[in-house]
């Protein structure tokens, strides 16, 4: 049995009854992004005084892309990239809507919701190979080499395929307010080549104001080891990752999916506000006796985050300024220099410095 779209979603959808159009990103320079949208959003974005800047080079370079065990390609470090260190910036190829056929879809009536999904991903496809039109030979070779291990038709329809195998989450509001209900996502170059783990030792972070996409070592990572990005946040339960890594056929096997708990899957889900709640108490205790109690119970958390593998968040900065005042606090000056260095460390890359805008902590001098 098949229904017919009620009126209501079609009404909703009729507010974006826009062509899409395509901006390059910036119009002159190396490396340049095709964004897709609206003119009004295109008009915005281009008067930005930072768009046009060069996007700075990682040189010299410290990875490379090598065949993986049972993940195909990844990206690996060629040489010790210490933490808190940005080795990579870059361009994504494209940025457009998350649902690019439906953003931009005229609604018809009397379609069955199967039948207005075909249409939509038939349309998404037409504005990729627009966007694809207008690269440099070499980005459209770049992109044409992308993996390409969605559950979608590959067959029907590749560029939708290639996207959804290797889009990332954007964090952009569109600047005119229109966000197409999901936001923006982006097609990274080298990027793309980074495989997924929930304790991934990287991060990444898109600057709207210059369209660079810089990737930023969260642990010492080792010469020769592989470079990790979690596709799927920290804060879900094992189950749940599980679930948001089929789209891209990954069964994930890090250490955070094989040792699964209940437990873990408890401080997986609170870790954030926990580590968010450690700064107020922490400024605020008087006594010795009261900074060393929660000294320990920071610690225990720092361990348990640790081995979990959630001490690859930008959050985890938090525990760190933490400590340092709560060694200060105890007198404990040579711990507290040490924790001090490193909740600095993070405030050098973007990803962290982001995160810091949002705290309310006060640096201990
Ligand atoms: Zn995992």
């Amino acid at each position: 049995m098949s229904y017919l779209i009620p009126n209501s979603f079609l009404e909703a959808n009729a507010v974006l009854k826009q062509s899409a159009i395509i901006a390059t990103i910036p119009s002159k320079g190396s490396q340049s992004c095709q964004m897709v949208t609206t003119p009004r959003t295109k008009a915005f974005i281009l008067q930005q005084p930072n768009i046009s800047l060069p996007t700075p080079t990682t040189i010299p370079i410290k990875y490379a892309v090598r065949v993986t065990a049972g993940m195909g390609k990844g990206l690996f470090a060629t040489v010790d990239i210490p933490f808190a260190e940005t080795f990579l910036v870059e361009k994504p190829l494209v940025v457009l809507p998350k649902n690019i056929g439906e953003a931009f879809m005229i609604p018809r009536s009397g379609l069955t919701p199967a039948a207005w999904h075909e249409a939509c991903m038939d349309e998404g496809e037409k504005i990729l190979q627009r966007a694809l039109d207008r690269m440099t030979e070499e980005d459209r070779k770049t992109f044409e080499a992308l993996c390409d291990i969605s559950m979608e038709d590959a067959a029907k329809r590749p560029l939708i395929s290639r996207l959804v195998s290797n889009a990332m989450n954007l964090q952009m509001d569109d600047p005119s307010g229109l966000n197409f209900g999901n936001g923006y996502v982006g097609i990274p170059r080298a990027g793309a080549r980074i495989n997924h783990s929930c304790t991934a030792n990287a991060v990444f972070h898109f600057d709207p104001e210059t369209f660079n996409i810089s990737y930023t070592a969260m642990r010492d990572i080792k010469a020769g080891h592989q470079i990790f990005l979690s596709y799927v946040g920290g804060g879900g339960t094992c189950t749940r990752r599980k679930q948001a890594m089929t789209r891209y056929n990954f069964v994930c096997s890090c250490s955070a999916c094989t040792d699964a708990t209940q437990e873990t899957d408890k401080l997986r889900l609170e870790f954030r506000p926990r580590i968010e709640s450690l700064a107020g108490p922490s400024a605020k205790v008087q006594s010795v006796a009261q900074a060393k109690a929660l000294l320990g119970s920071t610690i225990q958390l720092k361990k348990a985050l640790e081995k979990e593998g959630l001490d690859n968040e930008p959050h985890f900065m938090n525990v760190w300024f933490a400590l340092q005042a709560l060694y200060m606090k105890t007198g404990d000056v040579g711990n507290a220099e040490l924790c001090g260095k490193r909740a600095a460390a993070y405030l050098t890359f973007p990803a962290a410095r982001a995160q810091f805008k949002k705290l309310s902590f006060t640096v201990v001098t």
